[in-house]
């Protein structure tokens, strides 16, 4: 198509023209190298992270989620930690998993560090009715930015092996803004929700 184009410009006989075209062939053929160049580092970055669905997703469900957390895990340009797994549970058996665990409720989202795993509920990917106002209305955010939200803050918590609600927090505003995170120094001082979690959660593991 490009070839085509050039063709006719250059039948017309005119510098304008023919440095269009030019400009066009070149500016076509670096776009496509700078989006292969990309689409390959997007792939790299996320070669070495697992992707599954626990039991009850079809494929088609399963695959469409999974697209959706690796497009958010893209924006965070620092990337996660080598040899993440990431685990979509359904919201009806998020509470029960939840519970056996000994986390809060409330929380979508919870990091095991040890085991490099983080286990994201159904309703951060697809509204469920009471279970997505629950959750917009106790983190204070948007549903279209829940998943995105948590996902940065569990990277905080997986990249600072673990650490405080704050830690995990202050990482995660490094991350959007593309720099790798500092784990250490000063803590803001956390605010009430931060508070909650940080008196309420397990040593093993981390929650949003
Ligand atoms: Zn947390």
């Amino acid at each position: 198509m490009t070839t085509v184009k050039c063709f006719h410009c250059l039948s017309r006989s005119t510098v304008h023209a023919c440095l269009l075209c030019v400009v066009i062939f070149w500016g076509k053929r670096q776009l496509a190298s700078a989006v292969n160049a990309l689409q390959q580092r997007q792939s790299d970055a996320l070669a070495t992270q697992g992707f599954f669905c626990r039991a009850g997703y079809d494929s088609h469900e399963c695959e469409r989620r999974i697209t959706e957390l690796k497009a958010v895990l893209i924006q965070y340009r620092a990337g996660a930690p080598k040899n993440w797994r990431w685990v979509i549970v359904r919201s009806e058996d998020w509470q029960p998993l939840a519970q056996s665990l000994h986390l809060d409720r409330e929380s979508p989202a919870f990091s095991a560090i040890t085991e490099r795993e983080t286990f994201l509920e159904d309703a951060l990917f697809f509204a469920h009715p009471g279970r997505t106002d629950e959750l917009v209305r106790h983190f204070h955010t948007p549903f279209d930015q829940l998943l995105s939200v948590a996902v940065g803050h569990e990277l905080g918590h997986a990249i600072c092996h673990g650490g405080s609600e704050a830690i995990a927090n202050r990482a995660a505003e490094q991350l959007r803004v593309g720099k790798y995170p500092d784990c250490a120094g000063n803590m803001k001082s956390l605010t009430p929700i931060e508070e909650l979690y940080l008196h309420s959660q397990s040593p093993r593991f981390r929650h949003f």
